[in-house]
């Protein structure tokens, strides 16, 4: 735990805390009223990307499950991919199933429906 910071103050933990609106990480003790600057927005980074990898993630699980079906006979309308996996789910706030395509390639992840 070399990320760990104690507060000069009390020597308690200090908690990293996204100071709203600003955009700027601060270490803040939950002990007394220190907080500091971060010396690098490193925690702060690690979250948007975080949120991006999931996002990266789930495309993928869709796109790589081996058990969908796949179907090379259809273009993405977005980016001209010439492969996508289809799957039948019910939609929101609709009755029966719906056909939906997901585009295998990565960076686009356009999903239309039949
Ligand atoms: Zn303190
Ligand atoms: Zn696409």
């Amino acid at each position: 735990m070399s990320a760990m910071k104690f507060c000069r103050e009390c020597n308690n933990i200090l908690y990293p805390k996204e100071e709203k609106g600003r955009r700027v990480l601060l270490f803040a003790c939950r002990n007394c009223e220190h907080q500091e600057i971060a010396d690098n927005n490193c925690v702060y980074r690690n979250e948007v990307h975080h949120a991006a990898a999931e996002r990266t993630q789930i495309l993928q699980d869709v796109a790589t499950d081996p058990t969908l079906q796949r179907i090379r006979e259809l273009r993405c309308a977005a980016c001209g991919h010439g492969e996508a996996v289809f799957f039948q789910a019910t939609a929101r706030g609709e009755e029966g199933m719906t056909l939906f395509y997901v585009c295998c390639n990565l960076s686009c992840g356009n999903r239309w429906r039949e």
